[in-house]
């Protein structure tokens, strides 16, 4: 049976790409050098997907930054202000990605968004009137070429029309109906100048199927491909859809002309009841995605092999669930790992094994008991050692409805606070990390080797914290924070202190651009062990008279950020980390730490695709795990909350029912839509929508942040608003936080003069 990879990452094994790259933005190395690192990354994939013998190799599935905006590029859905700039081609490129500051101009960078319901962002193209939408095929030309020249004849990955319809933001009167006919005939263009080069194959990913699609999708969608496939020439196309079903569409699409159809069966469960209920057309390839491309655990190989020969009667190729991207490269990297956790698992590498062996198997089906692949696969299964934690069971199953209510309730609370903090009118605060410098990573690194001693370390953050504190006061912050430099990411952080998590040396996976992200590994029961962060949050309050937050990583973002189990819910594994943040919180408190914020990052991410799960397969118990977490908290104790990206229009209800009595979020980067939302939803919760874009090196004027609060203070009540940049400030530069948030203390001064 056939194989097939529907993406590979790209940041490299040791990030290689993320090094070049941030090189390469620093002036360090120039654009050959780059693109060179690049090669090399590129050429590790293929080969390394051609020695497993996967038989459909993607292209294109590498980018510099992200491919929804190569697929803008390709089309050249530019907004004018970039090209304005007159940089280089690639330069254009990363200035729509990060923004540009610099002798040619001042641009802000293009939004960003988070990809479905991963933790990977996507740069949303913004198209205006005037664009012409016009091909540019040279990265997918090169880069077919390349593999080629390695003897191997990739498919070329390229997000579908539909989808990249669905993502586009439209600046000016023209709208999505306008678009369909002009990217239709570009798509065609695209795959006739293919053809005439001899590629033999495309891949359209097309993932906003699995959304909830109206009558209206469905024929936009049927339109677009009609037209397209009756216009493929000798081009194969395949319709790739990953992170779901396709329920309102499988009927439509199963009667399309497509060669092949990629359906996720992990995350999809319900497309096999699909092809159950109305067939698979026979003349067409099913690629069954049943190898996880979001999930690090080994393939149980009976259960796969259970789908698949459920689908015997098809045209059968084995394929990843979704883009490896989702996960890391390889366990060659995990050296610490001891054997008997690492047997379980499956990185990308690993899982083109899986693939492989897989499909072996099932060559020899009637044979596969005496199959080594397969009995080495059960056998490993069946040994899972240190998992369950009695205690822990207990205290989830003893969890009772009072444990989720807090009292008394948001309004005499609010009272009660207001009176006991006395914090001048529009607040300013930060979100809690400060810049982690290299002598910051420097200090943990040397920690973590042993290289330095224990009081050597927290001397050192002491240092910082007395540093960050006295800048604040200087500043003329009015709540403090005391920079978390004692962690290496919000989530792993708390991860080592909890028992029941493992942990990976080189397990990065991609987060946006340059940004990675290496998961923890949720492997049994969760359970605090001793108090995590009481002692850095005490020793900050120690050193000033205005309040510190004290700053933890909720529940459902803990979870949501580590790779989770499987042989438990979702929901179970949130209120274990939900009674472990618990007992922090209560121990900040009783040290006299009165502000806290419990970041929920992540909330949002996890949200399922279709609006008919949302509440039943998440937010019921993902709010109510966030809740558990504040309840028994004295009224005078001020609980926050930070949510990444203000995407969260659609469940403001669920936010505001998270009880906070704050919570700050992104908005700078999304123009303030969300205001009108909460303006529109009563939010009771006091907010503070980030002022400023904190994933740019740009500093924001005075004048720019206060014309932002103004525009504010028209959809929030005044004695609701707070004043604090999007997100933690640790991946900026001493300089440039410093500057910003001199200019926000200004501005909110200003604004409480004038108002
Ligand atoms: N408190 C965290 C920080 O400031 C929050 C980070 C985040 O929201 N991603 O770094
Ligand atoms: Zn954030």
């Amino acid at each position: 049976m056939k194989t097939s990879v529907i993406g590979f990452p790209r940041i490299g094994k040791d990030r290689e790409l993320k090094f070049a790259t941030e090189k390469y933005f620093k002036g360090e190395i120039n654009e050959e050098e780059l693109l060179c690192t690049a090669k090399t990354l590129r050429k590790y994939g293929w080969l390394k997907q051609k020695d497993a013998g996967i038989s459909y190799i993607p292209s294109n599935d590498f980018s510099y930054y992200d491919n929804v905006l190569d697929t803008a590029v390709l089309f050249n859905v530019i907004p004018k202000r970039y090209k304005d700039l007159g940089l280089s081609k690639l330069d254009t490129y990363f200035a729509m990605a990060r923004g540009y500051q610099g002798d040619k101009g001042n641009v802000k960078a293009l939004a960003m968004k988070k990809w479905f319901d991963t933790n990977y962002h996507y740069i949303v193209p913004e198209i205006e009137d005037e664009t012409k939408v016009t091909l540019d095929l040279s990265k997918i030309l090169d880069e077919y070429k390349e593999a080629y020249e390695l003897g191997i004849e990739t498919k070329v990955v390229i997000t579908g029309p539909f989808t990249f319809l669905k993502l586009l933001k439209y600046t000016g009167t023209k709208k999505f109906e306008d678009y369909i006919q002009i990217f239709t005939n570009e798509y065609i263009r695209l795959l006739k100048e293919l053809s005439e080069k001899n590629i033999g194959i495309v891949e359209f990913d097309e993932p906003y199927l699995v959304r909830d699609l109206s009558d209206k999708d469905i024929a936009d969608f049927s339109l677009i491909y009609k037209e397209l496939l009756s216009n493929k020439e000798n081009v194969k196309v395949i319709l790739q859809t990953y992170f779901g079903d396709i329920r309102d569409i499988y009927e439509t699409v199963i009667n399309l002309d497509f060669d092949g159809i990629g359906l996720d069966i992990i995350k999809g469960d319900k497309n096999l009841e699909l092809i159950e209920k109305y067939g698979f057309a026979g003349d067409k390839v099913l690629f069954a995605g049943v190898v996880n491309g979001k999930n690090i655990w080994k393939n149980n190989y009976k259960k796969s092999l259970e789908i698949l020969e459920k689908l015997k009667d098809f045209n059968v190729v084995i394929s990843t669930s979704c883009s490896l991207l989702h996960v890391p490269y390889t366990l060659e990297n995990e050296v610490k790992l001891e054997d008997k956790y690492k047997s379980h698992f499956a990185f990308a590498n690993e899982k083109l094994i899986e693939l492989k062996e897989l499909s072996q198997i099932y060559d020899d089906i009637e044979n596969k008991d005496e199959n080594e692949f397969y009995k080495n696969n059960q056998s490993i299964l069946s040994e899972r050692v240190d998992v369950v934690d009695e205690k822990v069971r207990e205290e989830v199953a003893n969890i009772c409805e009072a444990d989720y209510e807090r009292k008394p309730d948001f309004y005499e609370r609010e009272k009660i606070q207001k009176n006991k903090f006395n914090l001048p009118k529009f607040p300013t605060t930060t979100i809690g990390s400060f810049p982690q410098t290299k002598e910051v990573r420097k200090n943990r690194l040397d920690y973590k080797k042993g290289l330095i001693t224990k009081e050597e370390y927290e001397q050192f953050n002491k240092e910082k914290i007395a540093e960050c504190i006295k800048l604040q006061e200087e500043i003329g912050l009015d709540v403090l924070v005391h920079g978390e430099f004692e962690r290496n990411d919000m989530v792993e952080y708390f991860g080592e202190h909890l028992s029941g998590y493992l942990f990976t040396e080189k397990a990065w996976v991609q987060s946006y651009g340059t940004r990675c992200v290496k998961p923890p590994v949720i492997w049994g029961d969760v359970s605090r062990k001793e108090p995590i962060t009481v002692k850095w949050s005490v020793y900050a309050k120690s050193l000033t008279t205005k309040p510190v937050k004290g700053m933890l990583t909720g529940p459902v973002t803990i979870l949501n950020w580590s790779f989770p189990r499987e042989d438990i819910s979702l929901k179970e594994s949130a209120l274990q980390i939900a009674l472990a943040i618990r007992d922090e919180v209560l121990d900040l408190e009783a040290n006299g730490i009165d502000i806290i914020q419990v970041d929920e990052a992540a909330l949002r991410e996890k949200l399922p695709l279709r609006k008919s799960d949302w509440n039943e397969k998440y937010l019921d118990w993902a709010i109510k795990a966030f809740r558990l977490v504040g309840s028994k908290v004295k009224p005078e104790t001020q609980i926050h909350t930070h949510m990444c990206y203000s995407e969260f229009t659609d469940i403001i209800p669920a936010i505001d029912a998270m009880d906070a009595d704050v919570i700050t979020f992104e908005a700078s980067r999304s123009d303030l839509q969300i205001l009108d939302s909460l303006r529109e939803n009563n939010f009771k919760t006091e907010v503070g929508p980030g002022v400023y874009d904190i994933h740019s090196p740009r500093v924001p004027s005075v004048d720019e942040i206060y014309n932002a609060l103004e525009k504010m203070l028209e959809k929030v009540d005044e004695n609701k608003l707070w004043v604090n940049p999007d997100c933690g400030l640790k991946t900026r530069g001493d300089k440039e936080t410093k500057e910003s948030l001199v200019n926000l203390v200004e501005a909110a001064k200003k604004l409480r003069e004038n108002k």
